[in-house]
């Protein structure tokens, strides 16, 4: 049954991303679109945004409306275009006194009303439209106070009277929260009481606890995740809450867009490989190796690892184990990105270091991420969480070994490799140390040395489908699924 739903988000890809949140956003939009369902997608018209090959249309009766939240008076319009590459249609919501900034997020005072004034806008134009959602899909804190505001200053619209709401948590780790005495920027006028208030006596709004309070359902991006985030370790404060909502709360595992990242196809690729054409991968090594100014060599293995540098991504564990291992093995590193400066710092150095061996490439670049998923024999993943990973799955269509920690996504979707079986699609360790990922990276180069052992591993990691197609089936179930129970009480 076709459904209608508005799904709002702070970042789709390709027009604005920063991290998995935009990739989930813009197969969602584009894969449930094809499958024949209304929906209706939301997200600021960012500055960043490339408007030179974007062909935008004003929404005729969505312009220059007012928003009032707390004290703020602002003004917003919403044009529409076409999400490149899919047939679906992006709103985005112009409101240049927001979203105009140097970066998508930003560390500003109002950083809470940007994406407060994201999701009102959303809502006033479902009305405007007479578009009345089955389905409101809010992501992450920047859209949670979605669920609140329905039950709330929107409840009287019949025209949301049998809307469902499902917030999707893509990371705990941020939860957008800001000083209570800015509460009134929530719009919620007199129903301010309902905001949490444990934390607002604790002077804070937290809203990724109130969509966690209020979303009919709510979902993470991977089973494993689902689970970890009602423990103590994982949960950033909300486990609680987290265990008090455990019957509404399920997993779905991010899938891949395997029109962008397929070695047979891949349009920033000079040469193409598949399972059964090997040798171009062998090429492209050499040339990723050329461009990044590496020893070229057939025989070393070379690493790859492409990452936002922040503590979730464990890079703390390679402080030490990686300058022994470099000392004591021979195998090349290509990096790509950037982050925090202890972590940039110590790559640089490495690069330094070792000229030859270690290229660290500073800053954000698809195109060299597809060289390097391409070029490199490896891939490193030591996170000490991660909701569902996105380049482990790449990793495996591109024939290069995942080495990753057992934790959230990348332990649904790797599998140890056990050399008697025969099984297996990467290098998975368990213990959040560095005799962890030491054990894992012998582990990794000593396989590497034995061919027949590698290729086999190489085989069954790109036999893995992690296709949108199969998990926008899961969102369509958990969709039908909550259309046919009550709405959550309040
Ligand atoms: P997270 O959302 O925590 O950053 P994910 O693995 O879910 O992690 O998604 C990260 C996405 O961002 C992947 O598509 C990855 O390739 C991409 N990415 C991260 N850093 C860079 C970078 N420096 N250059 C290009 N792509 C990057």
């Amino acid at each position: 049954m076709p459904l209608r739903i508005c799904f709002i988000a702070s970042e789709v890809t390709p027009l604005a991303k920063t991290g998995g949140l935009a990739d989930v956003a813009g197969a969602l939009a584009k894969y449930l679109h094809a499958a024949g369902h209304d929906i209706r997608l939301f997200m600021p018209l960012y500055g960043q945004i490339d408007r030179s090959t974007l062909e935008m249309w004003p929404v005729e009766f969505l312009q220059d409306l007012p928003l009032r939240l707390g004290s703020h008076s602002l003004r917003f319009s919403v044009h529409t275009a076409r999400l490149p590459g899919a047939s679906t249609m992006v709103y985005l919501i112009d409101c240049p006194k927001l979203f105009e900034r140097a970066t998508i997020y930003s560390n500003a005072p109002d950083e809470h009303l940007r994406f407060l004034a994201l999701t009102h806008a959303a809502l006033l134009s479902c009305q405007r439209m007479g578009f009345a959602p089955q389905i409101l899909h809010c992501n992450d804190w920047h859209t949670a106070l979605a669920p609140l505001l329905l039950k709330t200053v929107f409840a009287w619209d019949t025209l949301f009277k049998s809307t469902r709401s499902l917030l999707t948590l893509h990371n705990m780790g941020y939860q957008g929260v800001f000083s209570a005495a800015d509460a009134a920027d929530t719009g919620l006028e007199t129903s301010l009481s309902r905001l949490d208030y444990y934390e607002t006596s604790e002077g804070r709004v937290n809203p990724l606890k109130e969509g966690i309070l209020h979303a009919d359902h709510i979902s993470t991006v991977s089973p494993t995740y689902a689970r970890e985030i009602q423990t103590q370790d994982y949960g950033w404060g909300l486990d609680g809450v987290l265990r008090d909502r455990a019957a509404d709360l399920s997993g779905i595992l991010n899938g891949v867009d395997y029109e962008d990242w397929d070695p047979r196809h891949d349009r920033f690729l000079p040469k193409h490989y598949s399972p059964t054409q090997m040798a171009n991968k062998a090429q492209l090594k050499q040339m990723l190796q050329q461009r990044l100014g590496l020893a070229v060599s057939d025989k070393r293995p070379l690493i790859g690892l492409i990452s936002r540098m922040t503590l979730q991504k464990g890079f703390d564990l390679l402080f030490d184990a990686l300058p022994a291992l470099m000392a004591e093995r021979d195998f090349d590193i290509a990096v790509l990105g950037s982050g925090e400066a202890r972590y940039e710092e110590f790559f640089a150095e490495l690069a330094h270091r070792w000229p030859h061996r270690v290229a660290f490439h500073r800053g954000y670049s698809d195109e060299l991420s597809h060289w390097i998923e391409a070029g490199s024999d490896l891939f490193l993943m030591p996170s000490l969480y991660e909701p569902c990973g996105l380049n482990q799955m790449y990793s495996l269509r591109y024939g290069t070994i995942p080495i990753v920690r057992r934790t959230g996504g990348l332990a649904d979707s790797v599998q140890h490799f056990d050399p008697q079986t025969r099984e297996g699609t990467g290098i998975v360790f368990n213990d959040y140390d560095a005799t962890g990922v030491s054990w894992a990276l012998n582990t990794a180069l000593d396989l590497y040395a034995q061919k027949v052992l590698w290729r086999k591993l190489v085989k069954n990691a790109m036999a893995q489908d992690f296709s949108w197609q199969r998990q926008v089936g899961e969102y369509e179930t958990l969709y039908e699924q909550l259309l046919a129970q009550p709405r959550k009480p309040d």
